[in-house]
This record gives C-alpha cells, structure tokens and sequence, in this order.
C-alpha cells in the first residue's frame, strides 16, 4: 500500500503501453522471440485508433505493372517530408515495406485482389514513378477497412504466442531513476480501481497521436498522447511539435474522415464555381498532391470565398461519376460513412468536406531501433537508457514536415518489428531488475491525487472544449507569430484558471471516467503548449508549418528537428538536433533539398 492505494506489482522483460498497429507488432516481436511481453491498454486491443485507418499501406510492390521500386518510394517520402526527414530512416522503411506487406498478409490480413491475384494497389497522395514524372499506384489496401484487417490478424498472432494482455489498465508515468534510467511504469486498472506497477528492461511507448487537442479531428476520442505528456513530465523532449497534418476530407461538421484513397480511385474537389481548383495549385498530382498542398489550397479557395454552402465554409468531394460498383468494392466504409454523417448518398451526390485535424508528426524522438533519444552533453543522439517509442507516439523522423498518406501504416508495422529486433538483441530474457526507488512512484501518485482529489467548480470537458477551441483557431492550416502568441495567451487566460478551478464530480477509483478525462485533459494541455510554443519558434514554412508571417522554407537556418522541454512550472524550452541527410546505404544517393511542386 502506499496511501489509500493497492500496489500491485509486476516483473516482465518488456512492457507496451498502447495495442494499436504498433504496440501489437513490437509485442508480437517480442514475444515471439522468448520475452516476457506485458501490453498495457486503455481500450480493447481491436478498438485503438488503427481500426479505424481507411485508405492502407504503402510498399512499392509493383503488383499494378507500373515498374515501382523502393528508391522512387524513399524520394517521394522524402519530398513528402519537405526534406525534414531523416533520410537513413526513411531508406529503412521503404526497403522494409514490401517485406512487411508480405508478412501481413502470412499473418492473414485479407488485402484485396487483382484480377491475377496479387495484392491490390491505389494510387494515393504525392505517389510517384521516376521521381516525379508520374503517378505510382502503391497502397495495398482491404478495401476501406485496411487498418480493421490489420489489427485484428496482429491481435491474434499476439495472443498465440502468449503476450501478457492488460486491457483497461491507463499508464498513469513512467517510473524512472535519478539517472533518467526508465525501470517501468506505473498503471491504473480502471475496473477495480488497483494500481500496478510494472517493472521492465524496456518499456515501450506505442500511445499514438493527440488529434483530440484540436476541435475537429478524425482520430478516436482515446487519442490524447498520453505517452508523449509522460515523456514530458520525465524531463524528456518531444521532437517536431509544430508539424499537425490536416486531411483534405473531413466530413464537414462531423469530423469523420473519407479516405485519400477515395480521390486515388478517381474522386475530386470543386469549389461554388463548380471548377476542379486543384489543377491550379499543383498542375501535375492535382487533387493527388500532399496532404498539406490540398489542404492550404482548399483554405485559399474558402477565404477567397469560392467556398461551398450558405456560409461559403466548405469544400465539394465528388465521387458519383465512379459508378456505384466501384465505390460498392473499393469504397464501402466511406460510403456508408458518408451516408451516416452527410447524409449524402455518395452514388448521387458529392460529400460536404473541410480539412480536419488528421496526425500529429512530432511526438518522442528515436532512432531508428524505436530507442527513445534526447540531447545531452551536447550529444542529441543520446539514447534514453530503458525507453523506446514506435508509431504515430514516435519522430523517428520518416514523416518530417508532413506525412503522405499510407505512410503510417507503414511506418506503425516496420518500426515496431525493428523495436522488437532490438529488444531481442538486447535484452536477456529473465534479467534481474534493478532496485527501484520508492520517489519513482511517489511523483507518480503525485499528479494522480492532484488531478483526482482537484476540487474547483470546472468540469474537465468545459476546460478540453476551452483548449480545442483555441488550438483550432491559434494552430491552424494558417497560422502567423502574432495569432499563435495569441493562442498562448488565451491558453494561459482561459485554460489555465480553469485548469486551476479543476473539479471531479467522482473520486472513486472504479470506472471513473471523470477521473480518466481529467487525466487525459491534463495530458493534452501539456501538448498543446509544447506544440504552440515549438510552432512558435519555427520562424519559416514548411510542410504542415504554413506561417504567413514566414511564408518561404529556410533551409539555411530551418534544417533541423524542433525539440521541446517542458518544465514542472510550465516553462517550454526549445533547442534542435540536426536531420539526417545522409542515407543508410550507399545504395542511394541524399536527396539534396529543392523546391516541393505537384
Ligand atoms: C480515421 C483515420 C484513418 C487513417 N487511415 C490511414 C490509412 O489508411 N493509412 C495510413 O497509413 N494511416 C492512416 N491513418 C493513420 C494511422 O492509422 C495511425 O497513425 C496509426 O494507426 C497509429 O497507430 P499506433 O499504433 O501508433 O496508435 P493507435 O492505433 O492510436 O493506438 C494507441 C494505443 O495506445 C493505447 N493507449 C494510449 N494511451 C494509453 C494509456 N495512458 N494507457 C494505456 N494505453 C494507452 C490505446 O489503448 C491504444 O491501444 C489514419 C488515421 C485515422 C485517424
């Protein structure tokens, strides 16, 4: 007992935190090759946010005749990236991708078909051949429900071979020694209200992304970034803050996202005059340029006030020339979807969309064995003794600036076999652990009461509408110096008293989702600053990072990562690491950094 609290305790080789694509694949890796493998899950495993991806994976099969390789992949991503990605990274996924398809479909995920019988592939966002010249056709997808097939063969390899599941277990703080070694991490069960600390050589942060800061977003509501506050509160840095991707098509109103892979089978955009606008923002990919290419151009055409609707605010999707096969085959989700929240019938008429808050680029930075990194002793390589990080949570940086779609897919599975790699090569399984300090869990039961016993007159969802109204408006599409301050300060002004004014209707510890949002709430206000003051800092545009006060990249003084401290006061620290533009192999040459045009 420490307090009024049941400790419960646990030992394991490993431990995941987090059973979506990437958690499951670093725990099937894992324990797979003879360690004892915890996941510790606050939703059931089929229910994290992979589930719900649409479009799929990218990996340069070939399989549609178009000649596709790896190299045209890496140089794609790399532009893609608005050459914020590190390239040695970025060389590794793509190289791994076909294997790691190959391996998806052994493990029974049922992509579809060609008429041959080989894995089915659509052209998506900023895919190319030849390095520009056309478009490539390289996401391998089961249908719309690509990310539904993933999960559920991963989740059952996981359980044939025995990893520990902990479901409705919320990671509460990493447990870490006074030499930044992580030994663990301590966890809430939210059914019977125990806490349980878990012991391992290496714990694995595999929380995805923190759409939830915004208002309008696609993620699930259990996107909060909770592995990125703990990094935090662990004086660690988050890398790459500033870089939100926005999707083209979500739909207006709701939220909900329609597929990239809808406009790569054929759909596209059009403003009240009824023009496709995209051809002239990127003559070439039109409505298949990168995500934050459409999303400023759809932003240009609504401020000019070509927008669609009585209030001008919205942008036209337009699916019914394709046919109601085609979309029947290769669009299902998205048609019903569009049909739920539109209430548009997607054979007849073209969906409302607008751009909607969609991934977060920054997040923990590591290398590229999923180890989690920081700067120290000038050194910003240093490897986080005891911690690692994969997936959306992860800035290994393959994403850079700005992800192309199906590239997370990807990036989920490669970089949790590469964790598990690692893990295996690392660890001996049934190591002794270290002695842990008792002030470990103690900071974390800290901020557990803080949040848990907060007496104010503020509900924690009146404070979460509070942020996201303000992180919608101060860290858009377009943003500038002064209106980002502005944010700050009414995060500050409004948030931050009624954070102070906190107040939880419930204090048990027995499914309290009271308790579980205020904690989610305080997660996410920590992001929030980190993101403004890192979007802040970056006096340049690039990628996501659209400022109209800096209009143009500026890679003389701009090549480099972002990286964010916050303090226990509430102060942002900024420094950098520098990319790496030097790729693995000698197999290919760097990218040099040029002008991004589609
Ligand atoms: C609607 C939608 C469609 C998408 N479509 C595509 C696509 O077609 N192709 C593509 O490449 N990408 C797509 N993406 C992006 C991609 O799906 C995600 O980036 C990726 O699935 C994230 O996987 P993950 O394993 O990192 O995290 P998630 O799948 O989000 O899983 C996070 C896990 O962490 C756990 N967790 C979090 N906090 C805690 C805590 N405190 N305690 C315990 N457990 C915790 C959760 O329970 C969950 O299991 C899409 C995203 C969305 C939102």
């Amino acid at each position: 007992m420490t307090g009024s609290y049941t400790i419960i305790d646990h030992s394991h080789d490993v431990v995941i935190v987090g059973a979506g694509g990437a958690g499951l694949r670093a725990a099937l890796g894992m324990a797979s090759s003879g360690l004892r493998t915890a996941c510790v899950t606050k939703v059931f495993p089929t229910r994290s946010h992979t589930v719900a991806a649409q479009g799929g994976m990218a990996a340069s099969l070939g399989n549609m005749g178009d000649g596709d390789n790896w190299r045209f992949h890496m140089y794609d991503t790399v532009k893609g990236s608005d050459w914020l990605g590190d390239q040695d990274a970025i060389e590794y996924m793509c190289r791994e991708a076909g294997p790691a398809v190959l391996e998806l479909e052994r493990f029974g995920v049922p992509f579809s078909r060609t008429a041959d019988g080989l894995i089915y592939q659509r052209p998506f966002g900023g895919q190319t051949l030849n390095y520009g010249k056309q478009m490539a056709r390289r996401t391998c997808a089961a249908a719309d429900r690509t990310g539904h097939a993933i999960l559920h063969a991963l989740y059952q390899q996981c359980l044939e071979h025995r990893t520990e599941f902990f479901v409705e277990y919320v990671a509460l703080d990493l447990l870490m020694d006074e030499d930044g070694h992580c030994l663990g991490l301590l966890a809430w069960n939210v059914e019977d209200g125990t806490l349980h600390r878990f012991r391992a050589h290496r714990t694995v942060l595999a929380t995805g992304g923190y759409g939830r800061v915004w208002f309008s977003c696609t993620a699930a509501h259990a996107c909060t970034g909770d592995g990125n506050a703990m990094v935090l509160r662990a004086g660690l840095p988050l890398a790459d803050m500033e870089f939100t991707q926005f999707h083209p098509t979500g739909i207006y109103g709701a939220g909900c996202l329609i597929t990239e892979g809808a406009r790569g089978e054929g759909g596209f955009l059009t403003n009240s005059e009824g023009e496709r606008f995209m051809e002239r923002y990127a003559p070439t990919a039109r409505d298949l340029a990168g995500r934050d290419v459409v999303c400023r151009s759809m932003t240009i055409e609504i401020n000019e006030g070509r927008g669609v609707g009585p209030q001008k605010d919205h942008i036209l999707l337009h699916l019914e020339h394709l046919g109601a096969d085609l979309l029947h085959e290769r669009l299902p989700g998205i048609s019903e979807t569009a049909k739920i929240f539109a209430g548009v019938d997607v054979t007849k008429e073209p969906i409302p969309v607008l751009p909607t808050v969609h991934y977060n680029m920054g997040g923990v930075p590591t290398n590229l064995h999923g180890e989690a990194t920081t700067l120290r002793g000038g050194d910003p390589e240093t490897v986080v003794p005891g911690l690692m990080a994969i997936g959306e949570a992860a800035c290994v940086s393959v994403h850079g600036a700005n992800r192309l779609g199906s590239n997370s897919l990807l990036d989920i599975i490669v970089f949790g076999r590469a964790a598990a790699q690692r893990a295996a090569a690392t660890v001996r399984p049934g190591e002794t652990h270290a002695p842990l300090p008792p002030a470990a869990t103690e900071r974390a039961i800290e901020r557990l009461d803080r949040v848990r016993h907060a007496r104010g007159a503020t509900s924690a969802g009146e404070i979460r509408l509070a942020m996201q109204r303000v992180m919608q408006r101060h860290c858009a599409v377009f943003r500038d110096g002064p209106l980002m301050q502005e944010g700050l300060g009414k995060l500050g002004e409004t948030a931050g008293p009624m954070r102070a004014d906190l107040g939880l209707a419930d204090r048990s510890m027995v499914f309290n989702t009271d308790l579980a949002e205020a904690l989610e709430l305080d997660n996410m206000l920590q992001q929030a600053v980190v993101s403004l003051h890192s979007a802040i800092g970056r006096t340049e545009s690039r990628g996501a990072h659209a400022r109209e006060d800096y209009p143009k990249r500026d890679d003389a003084a701009w090549l480099k990562h972002s990286l964010a401290w916050l303090d226990e006061s509430g102060e942002v620290r900024l420094d950098h690491r520098p990319v790496h533009m030097q790729p693995l192999s000698n197999e290919v040459a760097p990218i040099p950094p040029k002008e991004r045009v589609y």
